[in-house]
């Protein structure tokens, strides 16, 4: 079988968890004792009568301002590296708009997120070899599912339940789960794996 993989960027590879729980921190948003998890600083958040607007500012400000402090996702790096060295085509396919709504920053996360691949060697023949004509940000859900579809994945990974659970999913992609804080409920239809490590084992047996 010829493999092409499909991947999604946040959370899955460019890493924010610890981003978010400290930001979240210095603008007092969270208790201490909140886990240092995405779903949990969310889920503290919106607890707030007006939590979902503080916490799209948030998120605006971590994957703006922010982004260059994201983490390398642990193990993402093999697992690049072996596609290059088995000239595996690559794509990432992330649902991210240019801007958000009431920024003040004015930030383009498009070109953020560019810029934080471009320093991390991602388009380097010597680093991970991918071409940045297979990084495809997508406004919508939708549009990221028939991006999906158009590019003829064996195989797609996400870190979000939803998207890969949404009944417009293409058929063909095997789903897996990028899990390292476990399911909320078992999935159909999913792999779920614990993180790139096992990732990299599934699909290359390595
Ligand atoms: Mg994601």
């Amino acid at each position: 079988m010829n493999l092409r993989i499909g991947v999604d960027f946040d959370n899955t590879i460019a890493c924010y968890h610890s981003l978010i729980h400290r930001e979240a921190l210095r603008r007092g948003l969270i208790a201490r004792d909140v886990a240092r998890t995405k779903t949990a600083v969310r889920d503290s958040i919106r607890q707030a009568p007006d939590g979902e607007d503080r916490w799209r500012k948030l998120q605006a400000h971590v994957y703006g301002p922010c982004m260059a402090h994201a983490r390398l996702a642990p193990g993402a790096r093999r697992f690049f590296e072996t596609c290059r060295r088995r000239s595996i085509p690559v794509h990432v396919v992330s649902h991210k708009k240019a801007r958000y709504p009431h920024d003040p920053t004015g930030m383009d996360f498009h070109s953020a997120a560019m810029a934080w691949m471009r320093r991390r060697e991602f388009f380097k023949p010597s680093g991970f070899g991918l071409a940045e004509a297979a990084i495809h940000f997508e406004a919508t859900l939708a549009d990221k599912l028939r991006r999906i579809a158009s590019l003829r994945l064996t195989h797609f990974i996400d870190d979000l339940e939803e998207t890969l659970t949404e009944s417009c999913f293409p058929k063909k992609p095997e789903k897996i789960l990028y899990a390292p804080h476990g399911p909320s409920r078992p999935l159909r239809g999913v792999l779920v794996l614990r993180g790139w490590d096992e990732i990299t084992g599934h699909i290359f047996h390595a």
